[in-house]
């Protein structure tokens, strides 16, 4: 067996089926990024799991086998989407949106899948739009409420789906952001939103664009809850196969750069197809999305993107510098992982979630404390581990600059901002 070969030879694409035989990238092994270790937790085992991603060779989705099962990972989901204040913002732009756009009013039926802790529906409800979410995790779900957000704790899928058309009735704008990729069974999702979408209604959904991933060596928005990352002429394909038809996407600058497309029932010929799409298609197309070669030299960009990172990290510290880092997301813990960080180069990380507080960064254990560490410590490197967040935290700590400290952004590749 060659290295590139030893895959679970039952491995099958989550989409067309197909064997699953390229490796895309090998990240090693990781821990579940959300399993903050807490103090007593320190000096048990942790379990680990390989973060190999694979390229399916017939449809072109960039996957993950599936190691651990939902509900290890989203039934007490740490992640309050109201701690990024940028992603609510941009929360109540899509509302006014599509609101607009597709005018939506108070006899409308606004569903949105993994509705987290209600950041997006909250302006829907400011709006006497009617609206439901649907989170698996009871606890986000819960603080949700408390903004007047009514949802279905559930995992959504075709029987949801049927259960939700009996009680609630079909929904005009169906949406999603950020579940698409963490979607194990993608099949029986889309069909359940195929079930759920009213004869004229629209579908919006934002993932992270795998053309950004790989152009801008975003590696660590891989880990083991993100099971899926879509190019537009793959996930163009999967809605087709269950009978919706994207008409249009845009490409955002969140998360690194994500796409929202756009669907319809493919029966529905009232929507026209937007030239956006069709030119995104081709742009893919002419990036060569359609053939193996292209993901093949990614491992090598990965890899250099980690040496740069290391040294900058060891010229610093060979320089006496002390670093912190800022974050304890998701990504984060790919990069700690994959590069090796641990509190040899970096001291401590801040979050403003009073969730993570007082627990360490999962497997490489460096403290998470409140972001007032910062000013305590006066650091002369802030690691920003999400970088997609960069501007608006360099805002918010700029203060670090009355002591000379200076920011430093690992992705796309390691960079100071004096
Ligand atoms: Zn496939």
């Amino acid at each position: 067996m060659t290295p590139d070969q030893h895959n679970n030879p039952s491995s099958r694409c989550r989409f067309c089926e197909a064997p699953l035989e390229q490796v895309f990238v090998d990240l090693g092994m990781s821990p579940l990024c959300q399993t903050h270790i807490t103090p007593a937790q320190l000096n048990h085992m942790e379990p680990f799991y390989p973060l190999r991603t694979y390229v399916c060779n017939k449809c072109y989705l960039v996957q993950l086998d599936e190691f651990v099962t939902p509900d290890d990972i989203f039934s007490e989901y740490a992640y309050f989407s109201s701690f990024a204040d940028s992603w609510v913002d941009h929360a109540k732009r899509y509302v006014d949106l599509v609101t607009q756009r597709f005018g939506l009013g108070t006899s409308s039926h606004v569903v949105e899948i993994a509705s987290n802790d209600g950041y997006l529906l909250q302006h829907f409800v400011a709006k006497n739009i009617p609206c439901l979410g649907v989170e698996p995790a009871a606890n986000v779900a819960q603080a949700a409420l408390a903004k007047g957000v009514k949802s279905v704790v559930k995992f959504f899928g075709r029987k949801t789906a049927l259960e939700m058309v009996k009680e609630y009735g079909h929904a005009d704008l169906l949406l999603g952001n950020n579940v698409l990729a963490h979607v194990p069974n993608l099949n029986d999702f889309v069909a359940g939103m195929k079930i759920l979408l009213a004869p004229q209604g629209v579908i919006t959904m934002e993932f992270p664009h795998l053309l950004r991933l790989m152009q801008e060596n975003q590696f660590d928005t891989i880990y083991h809850e993100h099971f899926s990352y879509f190019s537009f002429m793959t996930v163009e394909k999967v809605f087709a196969a269950h009978g919706i038809t994207l008409f249009d996407v845009e490409e955002l600058s969140t998360h690194g750069g994500s796409l929202r497309i756009y669907g319809r029932h493919t029966e529905d010929s009232s929507k026209p197809l937007c030239e956006r799409a069709v030119e995104l298609r081709t742009r893919e197309l002419n990036t060569g999305f359609d053939r193996p070669e292209t993901y093949r030299g990614f491992t090598e960009q990965v890899k250099e993107t980690k040496r740069k990172l290391l040294e900058f990290l060891i010229q610093a510290k060979r320089e006496g510098k002390s670093i912190a880092g800022y974050g304890a997301p998701g990504k984060g813990n790919t990069l700690l992982n994959y590069c090796g960080i641990r509190q040899d180069f970096v001291d401590y990380t801040v979050d403003r979630n009073p969730y993570k507080q007082g627990k360490f960064t999962p497997g490489t254990h460096i403290p998470i404390y409140g972001p007032e560490k910062i000013r305590e410590t006066k650091p002369d490197y802030l690691l920003l581990l999400p970088w997609n967040l960069r501007e608006e935290i360099m805002q918010q700590m700029n203060y670090i600059r009355e002591w000379g400290g200076k920011f430093v952004a690992p992705i796309p590749e390691t960079k100071v901002y004096p």
